[in-house]
């Protein structure tokens, strides 16, 4: 079982305080490298939920709002909490998702700059007036908090996915009841610690909620004092909370599933490019929705570009992250495994050719998939199709700047995209031609927190991160002023 000061408790977290899970529901915890059970976690009621939605309505504040300095003081009260237990935050990271131990206090840090940066710009939520005295009144702009949100997050980002919302939230001013996946709430267990002991938030601002799915997700879409759903995750979880909130017309914001063209010219520098492709397939073990999930090489140089490739990854080391001294550590769970195999096996059926990485019948029988490259794809293949979620890059030819892009453009997806070229006037029409959220050129960089982020298309609504997330959970109240 895991041991850390930041884990004292196992419970949810309302109004202020720890639950004492009276019921004593709780599910496992696993660390994907080693298939143990490390923790048992709280398993919460529908009335417990409830209770958090009522503590979150309690701590907003329309008539007297929390002031902006109030506010500023939470967002880097989080910051410089996270900061100082980068180590211990990433380590319960490392265990319970499996990403190298590096990478997860990596997280950590990119986790405390959107804490940073809201908490550098939320002056630009105050009120303005405008210029322009329309019909003879002075027009006033007020941002108000849109009231108790819901934010729901995935396992791939277990720190991060919660910082782009719950900094935008708490900058507005508005409570929150959050629910993180069930394969990592430790993750978030830890940070509700830190902001236990290390700020000074009303009773009731913050509130914690785990277990199961469909129980929390009924309450949040149902609770009328519930204005707003902030969700990250998969576009088939994302549809089901359009349609469950669609009665209320609630505000939503989501940030779904992805399946990233990474377009490679002639004219390319191909060792960039392969560096690039590497650093951003194998991140998380290719379980972010940046992930480049096709990777689209002029024909030209496909041959030479692919050895590049089984170059670098036969030099990567496969392991439990913990170790510190790995590139890539285990899927996430058997489901996660399945899912890359079952779309290797597809493409080698189909005509693919392996050109880095194991057979299908080759691989074991614990959550470590091999890095692998395969070429000749098209889109008949599921790993084309569909979001791969792991380890498995799949090359596909291309001729023609019209065709690729077409093709970039041929899935319902639109969050990231990536163009190496040399030839600047072809990349700024590419990166327009591609209905993608994020274009990265001679990049493969995904997100940061001082710009915004999100998909076109199925991949969401809404962004995160930059001026325009600050603004996500606000509503634009204008009073014009008669006399
Ligand atoms: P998921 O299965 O959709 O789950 C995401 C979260 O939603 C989890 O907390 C899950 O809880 C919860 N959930 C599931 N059903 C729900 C319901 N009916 N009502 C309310 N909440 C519900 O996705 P995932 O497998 O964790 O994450 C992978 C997906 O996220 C990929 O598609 C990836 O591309 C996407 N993603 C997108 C972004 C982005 O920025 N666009 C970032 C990261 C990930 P349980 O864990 O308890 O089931």
């Amino acid at each position: 079982m895991i041991e850390s000061p930041l884990l004292e408790k196992l419970t949810g977290y309302i109004g202020g305080r720890w639950t004492d899970n009276a019921h004593g529901n709780t599910f496992d915890v696993y660390n994907p490298a080693t298939g143990k059970v490390i923790a048992q976690a709280a398993s919460m009621t529908e009335d417990e939920v409830k209770a958090a939605v009522a503590a979150g309505k309690s701590a907003l504040r329309l008539t007297t709002p929390y002031s902006i300095e109030t506010r500023r003081k939470w967002l880097e009260d989080i910051r410089d909490a996270l900061k100082a237990n980068k180590e211990e935050v990433g380590r319960i990271l490392c265990m319970e998702h499996g990403k190298p131990l590096q990478e997860a206090q990596g997280e950590v840090d990119y986790a405390a700059g959107f804490f940073d940066y809201c908490s550098k710009h939320i002056q630009a939520l105050d009120a303005h007036t405008i210029p322009e005295k329309p019909k003879d009144c002075t027009w006033t702009v007020h941002y108000r908090p849109i009231g108790v949100a819901g934010l729901i997050t995935p396992w791939n980002f277990p720190i991060g996915m919660i910082a782009k919302k719950l900094s935008a939230a708490l900058a507005a001013g508005c409570p929150s009841v959050i629910k993180p996946a069930s394969e990592t709430p430790l993750t978030m267990i830890a940070l509700f610690s830190l902001m236990d002991k290390h700020t000074d938030m009303p009773d009731g601002m913050v509130n914690l909620v785990m277990g199961k799915a469909s129980v929390i997700g009924k309450v949040l879409c149902e609770s009328p004092d519930v204005p707003m759903l902030s969700f990250t995750g998969s576009t088939e979880v994302g549809r089901k909370l359009i349609l469950d909130t669609a009665e209320q017309v609630k505000k939503l914001a989501l940030e779904l599933g992805g399946n990233a063209p990474f377009i490679v010219f002639d004219d390319a520098d191909l060792d960039a490019a392969a560096d690039n492709l590497i650093a951003n397939k194998f991140r998380g073990g290719g379980q972010t929705c940046v992930c480049a999930n096709r990777i689209f090489v002029h024909e030209k140089v496909a041959d030479v570009f692919g050895q590049k490739l089984a170059e670098r990854v036969n030099r990567m080391t496969v392991g439990d992250g913990i170790n510190g001294d790995v590139d890539l550590g285990p899927l996430i769970n058997q489901a996660g495994f399945d899912k890359v195999k079952r779309h290797l096996e597809d493409a080698l059926e189909k005509g693919a050719g392996l050109v880095a990485g194991k057979k299908p019948e080759d691989l074991g029988d614990n959550l470590f998939f091999p890095p692998t490259v395969i070429t000749d794809v098209d889109r008949d293949m599921c790993c084309y199709r569909e979001e791969t979620f792991g380890p498995l890059v799949p090359m596909a030819l291309f001729r023609t700047e019209e065709e690729v892009i077409d093709a970039g453009n041929d899935t319902e997806f639109g969050l990231a995209s990536y163009v190496f070229t040399g030839d600047a006037a072809r990349a700024q029409r590419v990166a327009a031609g591609l209905r993608f959220g994020h274009c990265g050129w001679n990049t493969g960089t995904g997100p940061t927190p001082e710009a915004p982020f999100g998909g076109m298309k199925a991949s969401g609504i809404g962004r995160e991160g930059g001026l325009e997330g600050l603004f996500e959970f606000v509503e634009a109240q204008t009073v014009p002023r008669g006399f």
